[in-house]
């Protein structure tokens, strides 16, 4: 009947293979349905009945499935007769078949292998685990991406019930820890950040159907984030043989210091990047050079422009890597200087009030000019006014070239720097700065990089990195 009708060998090969592989499935099914059966000694009466005895039962079914699909497909390795020996080349000879389970969040795994031994290296290994893929430790790495994403958002001791709660499988909290720190381990801005391309993305799709760029801010501050120093380490209170009457250390609260670059649409926030640890000025200015330096900023494809509150070492960073951003000195930083002179020269009075609502309107309709002229004007009642004055007029006058807040609003640029504070509420606050939590630098550093990664969406990304560096490790 023509062509139709002719199979190819490979077809004929690759069919056979699955109706093999088909039919052990099915054994595993039945091997299931033998347990099932067990457990219901008659119908179950029930729907939640039913639903939980199939959850309970699942993973021996599930984790079959996997077992027998992954001896099929790995054969080839399970009965490899001879390896290479990864320190001196020699050629092994295949020695006894070591079994050993693994756990997965499909449920307990049994995988049988080879065991080749170097007698004049004195070293063995396991060719299959490379191959297929599982990594040293019981948990693989399903699990570990499981937690990784867990702890990000919820304490240690929380993340431990709610995996065995929805998971079915136990994870300690202690070997969370351990997890978190390894995967976290060294990752830096560039590690976290998402691709040049992706960012090209983001900005496209805020750019649809608007005739100028859109405006992509830059902000920059601190927050606090309490730590405790490594010297604390073992020395929890109430641990060893006498009851610690005090803790032996203090806790500090130290500056995680961060930036955030993130697109205007209208009233929405675009998150792009967010980048911050423990850090001091230099390291945080050292991580805005890798990102300029590995070109992940379109430049020419947005407005630039950054925003925060003065501080000296931000505009220092700024305007060495990014000198064609449009500056903005936050609008509602510059109301607390305000608000300091007229506490100062009018006391608490309606008086008070309403210079600072006055003065606040002249700065948002750009006129700081009037603003110096107002502030060098006034007639200071005492040496704390006359400070407060000065102070202000100070840091007006400083950055009166940032203050052009009638511009920046046709413009469309942001005047105050809600987006890199919304950030250190989301990204550090919400899950450093819990009751009794005191971090050491490095785990708080690790959980910052988590943090960000996943609202600059690169977790996955980080997970990869993880997994060549177990594979580095191993081989
Ligand atoms: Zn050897």
């Amino acid at each position: 009947m023509g062509a139709a009708e002719i199979i190819s060998f490979e077809e004929v090969r690759a069919r056979k293979q699955w109706d093999t592989l088909r039919q052990q499935l099915h054994e595993r099914f039945d091997l299931w349905l033998d347990t099932l059966e067990q457990q219901w000694h008659e119908p179950p009466a029930t729907f939640t009945e039913v639903t939980t005895t199939v959850w309970d039962l699942r993973q021996q079914l599930t984790g079959g499935l996997t077992e027998t699909i992954v001896a099929h497909v790995s054969r080839g390795e399970h009965d490899r007769t001879q390896a290479h020996c990864p320190r001196c080349a020699g050629v092994l000879k295949a020695g006894e078949v070591v079994c050993r389970t693994v756990e997965t969040l499909v449920g307990p795994v049994q995988l049988e292998r080879p065991y080749f031994y170097c007698r004049s290296c004195r070293f063995g290994h396991y060719p299959f685990d490379a191959a297929v893929g599982v990594v040293p430790g019981c948990k693989q790495l399903d699990m570990q991406q499981a937690v990784a994403k867990l702890v990000t958002e919820v304490p240690y001791d929380t993340a431990q019930s709610l995996f065995h709660d929805l998971t079915g499988v136990p994870f300690g909290s202690e070997r969370m820890h351990t997890v978190t720190n390894q995967v976290a381990e060294n990752l830096t801005v560039l590690d976290v950040a998402p691709s040049r391309e992706e960012i090209e993305r983001r900005i496209a799709e805020v750019a649809v159907n608007r005739f100028r760029r859109p405006v992509l801010v830059l902000g920059i501050d601190g927050a606090y984030v309490p730590t405790r120093p490594a010297s604390a380490r073992g020395r929890r209170p109430g641990h060893g043989r006498h009851r610690a009457k005090r803790a032996l250390w203090r806790g500090q609260w130290r500056d995680a210091k961060g930036f955030r670059f993130y697109l205007l649409d209208g009233e929405r926030i675009v998150h792009v990047l967010s980048w911050h640890q423990v850090q001091n000025e230099e390291q945080l200015g050292e991580a805005l050079k890798q990102i300029k330096e590995a070109g992940l900023i379109p430049e020419e494809q947005v407005r630039l422009c950054v925003v925060c509150d003065g501080a000296e070492w931000i505009w220092k960073h700024v305007q060495a890597l990014f000198p064609q951003a449009r500056q903005v000195l936050d609008y509602y930083h510059c109301a607390q200087y305000l608000h300091r002179v007229a506490k100062a020269h009018y006391g608490a009075s309606v008086q008070a009030v309403e210079w600072v609502e006055a003065t606040m309107t002249r700065l948002y309709l750009g006129k700081v000019g009037l603003v110096l002229g107002g502030l060098r004007r006034m007639q200071a009642q005492s040496d704390e006014a006359e400070k407060a004055i000065a102070n202000c007029w100070a840091y007006l006058n400083e950055h009166r070239g940032r203050t052009h807040y009638r511009h920046l609003r046709r413009g469309g640029y942001p005047l105050g720097s809600g987006g890199i504070e919304s950030s250190n509420k989301f990204i550090c606050h919400v899950r450093l700065k819990r009751s009794g939590a005191l971090w050491y630098e490095a785990n708080s550093d690790h959980m910052l990089a988590l943090r960000c990664a996943k609202y600059n969406g690169t977790l996955d990304q980080v997970f990869v990195r993880y997994q060549q560096r177990l594979r580095e490790m191993s081989e």
